[in-house]
């Protein structure tokens, strides 16, 4: 049995690997030479080739990391790797708590120093090559650090916390830990922006000037609150730039890029603000969080049900079937159903920008806001026009031609 379900994973990485690089095929032979007739008055030639040559570097470098990654957890499988680290903590505690933070400490490490020459080449070669990056190593050492702290005390306090819950709960465990677990979702979503950001960025109110005044004005139509209206030093890192909402309740904030202010008028800038304010009124964020709970109620079920069988463990070659080693091959049977999870969350994020767009049409702001985003795409050398099955599974957000054109027949543009 055990050996059905090393092969039933095997199956599984090779199938998500092909259909990552048949999407990836896909986006390559949709480029062009020449600026498509749809483009026109938004790509002039020469950006039009930086955009289409930077769509070819990114693809051939997602070639080779995900052929890299490929071929490490298959080597990782076939040469029992999960067991030698099971056998390696096995050594140094009995304690179970104390065992299966090693073990995914190890793992995680491992996996991120691994990949730490992508991640550079990414930042330093790439991005730098097109004129985006503004990291510095010093940033990125820093970056990386703290991101290592935090994965620990969080992931550590999640990890100990099922655990716990699994050895002390019995039936009620996946009750007890999703109950856990949507509590902490939801104190992450309203403390976010002041736990976690400030560790990355200076996050400051709005200067005074024109674009207060006309922000502030269109918050008083508008029902928000301008001192949740805050501007984050994004410049920092990239020249690319963006506008998020996030939070929930009084805890709710709208971020805006630095980088944003400096590429866009003051209108457009008011409509980027005018859509995130949409997500807000039109309770995106809770619409959100509702739906990260019942997907991970799913999976923590589905874990429940399957967390007791020993062939879980044995299939990645332990000896003695463990939590965690029924934990790492559970997510690797069930990443086809966060695969389609993530599309269904694609899905659903998509209509809600095309709904926030609408929100800021209302107020007149539908021109500005193309105009906006046109300016950013451009900025961004993004890539307008992806295949439709690449849209479909990996976008959050609809292309710009897509939204531009709900906007032209909404009625709404004047
Ligand atoms: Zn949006």
């Amino acid at each position: 049995m055990h050996q059905t379900l090393f092969w039933i994973i095997v199956g599984i990485i090779i199938f998500d690997y092909l259909l990552d690089r048949l999407l990836d095929y896909l986006n390559y032979i949709s480029m062009r030479e020449e600026v498509p007739e749809s483009l026109h008055g938004i790509y002039d030639e020469k950006k039009y080739k930086d955009s289409q040559n930077y769509e070819k570097v990114n693809l051939g470098f997602s070639m080779i990391t995900s052929t890299f990654s490929f071929i490490l957890i298959l080597s990782v499988l076939f040469a029992g790797g999960f067991a030698v680290v099971d056998n390696y903590v096995n050594t140094l505690t009995d304690n179970i708590y104390f065992k299966s933070l090693l073990f995914f400490g190890i793992l995680g490490l491992a996996m991120d120093l691994l990949s730490l020459p992508f991640q550079l080449y990414g930042t330093f070669v790439i991005e730098e090559k097109f004129g985006f990056n503004k990291t510095t190593p010093l940033t990125f050492i820093t970056d990386k650090l703290k991101s290592w702290l935090i994965s620990a005390i969080l992931g550590g306090g999640i990890l100990s916390f099922i655990i716990w819950a699994w050895n002390e709960t019995g039936d009620w465990f996946w009750v007890i830990v999703m109950a856990g677990l949507s509590s902490f979702m939801i104190f992450m979503t309203m403390f976010y922006s002041r736990l976690i950001v400030p560790l990355f960025n200076k996050q400051t109110p709005l200067d005074d000037g024109e674009l207060k005044t006309e922000i502030m004005s269109f918050a008083v139509k508008s029902g928000f609150k301008i001192d949740n209206i805050f501007v984050i030093d994004g410049s920092k890192r990239s020249t690319k730039a963006n506008a998020y909402f996030s939070g929930l309740g009084p805890k709710k904030r709208i971020v805006l890029y630095d980088t944003l202010i400096n590429d866009l008028t003051v209108e457009e800038v008011v409509a980027v603000l005018a859509h995130e304010v949409g997500h807000n009124k039109l309770h995106h964020v809770i619409l959100g969080l509702i739906m990260s709970v019942i997907q991970s109620g799913l999976m923590i079920w589905l874990l429940s049900l399957a967390i007791n069988r020993p062939e879980l463990s044995l299939a990645l070659g332990a000896t003695e079937p463990s939590f965690y080693m029924g934990l790492v091959a559970f997510g690797l049977l069930f990443s086809p159903i966060s695969t389609l999870i993530g599309i269904l969350t694609n899905i659903v994020s998509r209509r809600h920008e095309y709904q926030a767009d609408n929100f800021a049409a209302e107020y007149k702001l539908g021109k500005a806001l193309i105009s906006g985003l046109m300016k950013l795409s451009v900025a961004n050398l993004s890539n307008l026009t992806p295949h439709p099955l690449y849209v479909f599974f990996n976008y959050s957000h609809p292309t710009l031609l897509q939204r531009k054109e709900k906007l032209e027949n909404s009625g709404l543009l004047v």
